[in-house]
């Protein structure tokens, strides 16, 4: 049997968060009773005119440079056409040969080296309308009794970022996807929430053999709710494909649903050529010629992207890279980290904390301070354990001072801690015998009874010496 090659490129919408619509001055955004966010231009009455959201093409631009694209010094609109319930102008506003973002790269760092891959374009147009198919079981238009349409979501800004097919499993596809999605939140320019469908993802999958140049032919996958999602159906259609070759037959190129239950992907329609959209230029808007100075302005308003923040994690405070990926989960919890580890706190025992028990907390990052944390971090050694993990849960709060819980001491003094020791060891005669006869894990065992006994308040370390002095 051959072995075969996973060729993976990924389409990702992006709906921007801008407060008004792409074409329109009717507000964008999640929600509202339906069809009342809605004018006469998003709903495509006679003569209406569309007017280019600025920020909407500057946030686009931002993104560009977040993608290392080269930024058209000149765009066009064009006009997709095709006829849906959800499109009420019979064409979508796209843009087509001429996107403002071109050719650029996106590096995912993983802990066995980077992986890059190629940006083809980034493109601004207008989202479609919702279409919510009622009365069947799966939600889809097959089996519902009829459709509703909601024109709120209609003319709302949609970036589509299209990669080169460079991905080669349907794990480093969803690594990619999180990365970016996380990439496109630090930016600002949307909240990158699959389950609202503000990130939606489509991948073009094909197989080839081990060593084989050119491409077979691919098959797009739709219609997948979450990065799991769309890593298993990536998986069940390379299945499908190399089933296929390996039978004797042919991939044909088609849209393809993933079904989570079944596991499995069903064809949806045939593939539309580009030439069957009949698109051409949007003759009521002027070309996009973004000014060199706003471009490079925007340039510098980018913050260093999560990606190069895992290396620079790695490098200035000599973490693995385990560390760096999860500390840079999302932008609050790296700057908390950075505030706690420049405060002269051990950077391996820094991240410890963050990651093995703030992080299980579910405390806001961003709402912690960070110089208190860094005393309470320090003095960790000398509180119980209790009140530590206590003091993390209430390290949001912003009355939080360290000095609230350090008051709150071990218990270090032996002449306190020795009784109880001893009379632990005298109501244990047999785990005492055993640890003799050799069973040294059972000092774990004496340690916890005395931590027990004190509530947690004892100093481990004294009690461990106590306990081997008193076993020898
Ligand atoms: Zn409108």
């Amino acid at each position: 049997m051959p072995e075969w090659e996973p060729v993976i490129g990924l389409e990702i919408h992006v709906q921007l968060k801008t407060h008004t619509k792409m074409f329109c001055g009717c507000e964008a955004g999640f929600g509202g009773e339906p069809n009342t966010r809605t004018c006469p231009v998003c709903l495509a009455f006679p003569g209406a005119l569309p007017v280019p959201n600025e920020t909407a093409v500057e946030w686009t631009i931002k993104l560009g440079h977040a993608l290392n694209c080269r930024i058209a010094e000149r765009a066009v609109f064009h006009r997709k056409n095709y006829f849906y319930p959800d499109n009420p102008k019979g064409y979508q506003i796209s843009q087509y040969d001429e996107p403002l973002c071109i050719a650029g790269f996106f590096v995912v760092p993983a802990p066995e080296g980077d992986t890059e891959v190629g940006i083809v374009r980034a493109h601004l147009e207008e989202d479609a309308a919702k279409t919510i198919h009622v009365g069947g079981e799966t939600g889809r238009i097959v089996g519902s009794a009829h459709s509703n349409v909601d024109f709120n979501r209609g003319g709302t800004p949609l970036v589509e970022i299209v990669t080169q097919p460079d991905l080669r499993s349907a794990d480093d596809a969803k690594r990619f996807l999180q990365l970016l999605r996380q990439t496109i939140v630090e930016v600002g320019i949307s909240d990158g929430e699959v389950e609202k469908g503000t990130l939606r993802a489509d991948a073009n999958v094909s197989v080839r053999e081990v060593g084989e140049t050119g491409y077979r032919t691919r098959t797009e996958l739709k219609n997948m709710n979450s990065f799991n999602h769309i890593a298993r159906g990536i998986e069940a259609e390379l299945r499908r494909q190399i089933e296929t070759w390996e039978s004797g037959g042919e991939v044909v190129q088609e849209t393809l649903d993933y079904e989570v239950k079944s596991d499995r992907v069903t064809p949806r329609r045939r593939k539309e050529e580009a030439d069957d959209y009949r698109y051409f230029p949007e003759p009521d808007l002027v070309p996009v010629e973004p000014e060199a100075d706003v471009v490079e302005r925007l340039r510098t308003e980018v913050p260093e992207l999560p990606g190069m923040r895992i290396r620079r994690f790695e490098e200035q405070y000599e973490l693995p890279y385990y560390d760096a990926e999860v500390l840079n989960g999302s932008a609050a919890l790296a700057a908390l980290y950075e505030q706690v580890a420049l405060d002269g706190i051990d950077a391996k025992a820094a991240s410890n904390v963050l990651m093995n028990e703030f992080v299980a907390t579910g405390v806001d990052a961003a709402a912690v301070n960070g110089a208190e944390l860094a005393k309470l971090i320090e003095a960790r050694a000398t509180i119980p354990r209790e009140t530590f993990t206590r003091a993390l849960t209430e390290s949001a709060d912003p009355e939080f001072r360290a000095e609230t819980y350090l008051g709150d001491t071990l218990v270090a003094d032996t002449a306190e801690l020795e009784p109880i020791v001893e009379r632990i060891l005298a109501n244990n005669p047999g785990q005492v015998a055993a640890y003799k006869a050799g069973k040294k894990g059972l000092l774990g065992f004496f340690v916890g009874q005395v931590m027990k006994e004190t509530q947690g308040k004892a100093d481990p370390k004294v009690v461990n010496d106590l306990l081997r002095k008193k076993l020898a």
